[in-house]
């Protein structure tokens, strides 16, 4: 495999390898690797300029024996079919590893969202709801955020599927603000499982969480959040970074510091009394523990021998290439993988679409006491399943997501 992989290659070498570990059959292999339903939609609507703007938009609904189809909608210049493809598919295999009753989907519309104004974000998400409204809904597919867009997003799109209802339905869609049914817990639910896992594969390998170093690469939703509960729960921070460069220090950086640094300047450099580094150094960081939490590709055949820790906790998705993969393996050194790793986000926005269903609100102890026992059976599952298989994590994560959805599939039988 080359380091060039498109992000739908990579998803159906990895069903290929998951298909011929469980020994599925050719028409099971070849139904999973297709989705069930492949929208596109033209989005059309009136700029701030009065000109009319176009917009291609789509959703793509990969697998839903297991229950409703679930997946973020991003906004991104480069979004493209296949992309949302791969997408939904690990949406799938994600949802089945942490066994929440949802299949996996994906969408979104091909737009540079920062050359866009607040208003014209709002009809372009009104009018790609409206085209999609027959397809979606709370027993359907229930989307959530994704790359650029955010809770005022699926606020709009709330409101939007409710006006076409008729009446107010907040279990439409996931990552709403608390006012409208959003979940406690929701904004750090996926650096917890990050941490979770990572504290769980510190335990069976005999590393001590407190004093473990720690080092983080980007510092936005999931990488400031995970550094914060990874400090509060006794580790050490040594490095962070973000798009601008990198910080790190062997005494250990306060990770509220560092992000009120951050929000005062738009960055975690020149933070005060530390080093430094790059971005390349903060992955390179001796560590305990190194938290992926910006982009894809990041480790790679390159740089997967220079890596210098025990775990790798995959808050990203695709942050290390399959090559990669197989370097950090023969080298002893454990990587929880993102299907694994970064779940939680979709486990908390399955718990606000439970508490939508039931009209009830949970204290953020009970949401994060739910999340952690799902975090801590899913990450023990796919650990069983390696060591008895012999191979990564993350070959065990997705044997056990392709095994659950496939035998869910055959259960119900094809109709007609
Ligand atoms: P975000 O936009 O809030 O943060 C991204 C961070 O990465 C920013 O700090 C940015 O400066 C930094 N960054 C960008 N390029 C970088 C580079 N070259 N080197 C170092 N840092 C760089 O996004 P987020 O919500 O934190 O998501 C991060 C990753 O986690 C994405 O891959 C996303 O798909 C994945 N993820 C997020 C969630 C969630 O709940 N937010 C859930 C699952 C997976």
């Amino acid at each position: 495999m080359t380091e060039k992989q498109t992000a739908l290659t990579v998803a159906l070498e990895q069903l290929k390898i998951a298909a011929e570990k469980l020994e599925l059959d050719s028409g099971m292999h070849a139904l999973l690797a297709h989705p069930k339903r492949s929208l596109i939609v033209s989005v059309a609507i009136k700029m701030d300029n009065g000109k009319t703007g176009v917009f291609i938009g789509c959703r793509v609904q990969h697998w839903d024996a297991r229950g409703p189809f679930k997946g973020g909608i991003r906004y991104h210049p480069n979004v493209t079919l296949d992309e949302v493809t791969a997408l939904s598919m690990w949406m799938t295999w994600k949802c089945a590893v942490v066994d929440i009753p949802y299949g996996g989907a994906k969408g979104g519309i091909t737009c540079n969202p920062k050359e866009l104004s607040k208003g014209e974000l709002e009809r372009l998400t009104r009018r790609y709801t409206s085209l999609l409204y027959d397809f979606i809904g709370p027993h359907r597919d229930v989307p959530a955020p994704d790359v650029y867009t955010d809770a005022q997003t699926m606020a709009w799109i709330m409101d939007t599927y409710s006006q076409i209802t008729g009446y107010s339905v907040p279990e439409c869609v996931t990552g709403k603000p608390i006012s409208i049914g959003g979940s406690e817990g929701r904004e750090q639910a996926t650096s917890l499982g990050v941490v979770v896992c990572a504290r769980e594969a510190a335990k069976n390998s005999g590393l001590k969480l407190k004093g473990a170093k720690v080092a983080v690469q980007g510092y936005g939703n999931v990488g400031w959040n995970a550094a914060k509960i990874a400090y509060d729960m006794g580790c050490k921070i040594v490095a962070v970074s973000d798009s601008m460069g990198g910080i790190s220090s062997a005494r250990g950086l306060n990770p509220y510091k560092v992000y009120e640094h951050k929000s005062k300047t738009g960055s975690v450099v020149n933070f005060k009394g530390c080093e430094h580094v790059t971005n390349e150094d903060v992955l390179e960081t001796e560590c305990d523990i190194l938290i992926p939490a910006a982009l894809e590709n990041q480790i790679t055949k390159t740089n997967a021998d220079k890596i210098k820790t025990k775990i790798v906790s995959e808050g990203a998705n695709g942050p290390t290439t399959p090559e990669a993969d197989k370097v950090l393996y023969q080298r002893g050194i454990t990587l929880i993988p993102d299907i694994l790793a970064n779940s939680g986000g979709v486990t908390t926005s399955y718990f606000e679409w439970v508490q939508n269903l039931t009209r009830e609100h949970w204290p953020v102890e009970e949401v994060n006491r739910k999340l952690e026992a799902k975090m801590v059976k899913a990450f023990n599952d796919v650990y069983k399943l390696a060591k008895k298989e012999k191979c990564e994590m993350r070959t065990a994560a997705l044997m056990l997501g392709v095994g659950r959805v496939a035998e869910a599939i055959k259960t119900l039988g094809l109709w007609p």
